[in-house]
């Protein structure tokens, strides 16, 4: 069968490639691989500074935003059923990983699908462990391919929402810094919750941020200054100085997490008075999250398929750009929106 793959750590090896026949074994979900969603994740891996193949393999299969359909019927799975499946599993010897949570694995040894030791969803096949599976709603659809990126944003808020939680706190009004996928995700799942959202971004506007009634703001013609403190502040733009400047933008008791990667060697500016003054003063937190464990997943199939409901046209758009497998350069070129990788009808 034919695979996307690519030799980590070797810039520009990404191609398509016969790869050997696949049979689930006992224990296991055979599945149809659907369409794969490209990120910045699969540029980096692409670019040969990220990624891990598995154990003596040459090349990784890419792949981790994954929609499938199952291909047999088993473990609690029906033949014709939509799925995802989770990215990250268990390094199998650290306290988080027995709780279930290897999003907060304190080893690094996890494995994580099309990234880091083991094969992703770029291929026709896919023999999956149950366990990692997680259903697709038939209203949702297609769309069911958002479901990795929207595991991320859930992931974030619960923790926000445990941080600002530890003290007395109310979450009315949020700024998201970038309208990538993670941003314009972000701001749905917090209109959804109906918080008051402005959105910033360098583009001159934004009709989609609009629709979900989030006030747009673009950063080319507004300082971020100007529009007020906020109690949470999400960093999906992957700017490192913007990052240092969310704490700034925090009301009494705010929360900043930061979700963009910015891997530029660089010293980024903080003004003395935040850290030094207000951080202490008004009990400000900044904090990172990656990755989501199974609850994330389960609550952001859940909400994309509200949003739909509520926002049907607009979460139409969010796929921007949709190519069969071997125009992978295109989707991996695309800048403004979701691009992804079709496999199968
Ligand atoms: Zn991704
Ligand atoms: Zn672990």
């Amino acid at each position: 069968m034919l695979a996307l793959v690519t030799q980590p750590g070797h810039p520009h090896t990404t191609r398509i490639e016969e790869v050997p026949a696949l049979h689930a074994r006992e224990g296991e979900v055979l599945v149809r691989t659907l369409e794969v969603g490209v990120c910045g994740t699969d540029r980096e891996i692409s670019d040969g500074l990220f990624g891990i193949p598995p154990q003596d393999e040459p090349t990784l299969v890419l792949g981790h935003e994954a929609l499938a359909v199952v291909e047999r019927t088993g473990y609690g799975f029906t033949r014709g059923e939509l799925v995802t499946a989770t990215v990250r599993r268990s390094c199998g010897h650290c306290v988080a990983c027995a709780e279930d949570s290897p999003d907060s694995c304190l080893t690094g040894d996890y494995s994580e699908r099309g990234i880091t030791r083991l094969h992703g969803y770029a291929r026709e096949l896919v023999a999956e462990d149950p366990t990692q599976l997680v259903a697709i709603p038939k209203s949702l659809g297609r769309l069911g391919v958002l479901a990795e990126p929207t595991s991320i944003c859930e992931r974030a808020l619960r923790h926000a929402r445990t941080i600002g939680g530890r003290q007395p706190w109310q979450l009315e009004r949020a700024l998201v810094i970038g309208a990538g996928a993670i941003g314009l995700l972000m701001t749905y799942l917090l209109r959804l919750a109906d918080v008051e959202v402005w959105t910033a971004s360098l583009e001159p506007g934004n009709e989609l941020i609009e629709e979900s009634g989030a006030s747009y703001v673009s950063t080319q013609d507004t300082d971020l200054s100007e529009v007020g403190k906020f109690d949470l502040v999400i960093e999906a733009a992957g700017n490192a100085q913007l990052m240092a400047h969310t704490l700034g933008r925090l009301r009494r008791s705010g929360v900043a997490c930061v979700l963009g990667i910015d891997p530029r060697e660089q010293t980024v500016e903080i003004d003395g008075k935040v850290l030094g003054v207000d951080l202490i003063l008004e009990n400000r937190v900044l904090f990172g999250s990656v990755n989501a464990q199974r609850q994330d997943w389960l609550a952001g199939v859940a909400d994309l398929d509200r949003a739909q409901k509520r926002w049907p046209e607009a979460l139409a758009q969010f796929v921007k750009l949709r190519v069969p497998l071997d125009r992978f350069r295109e989707a991996f070129e695309h800048r403004g929106g979701k691009a992804t990788l079709l496999l199968s009808d």
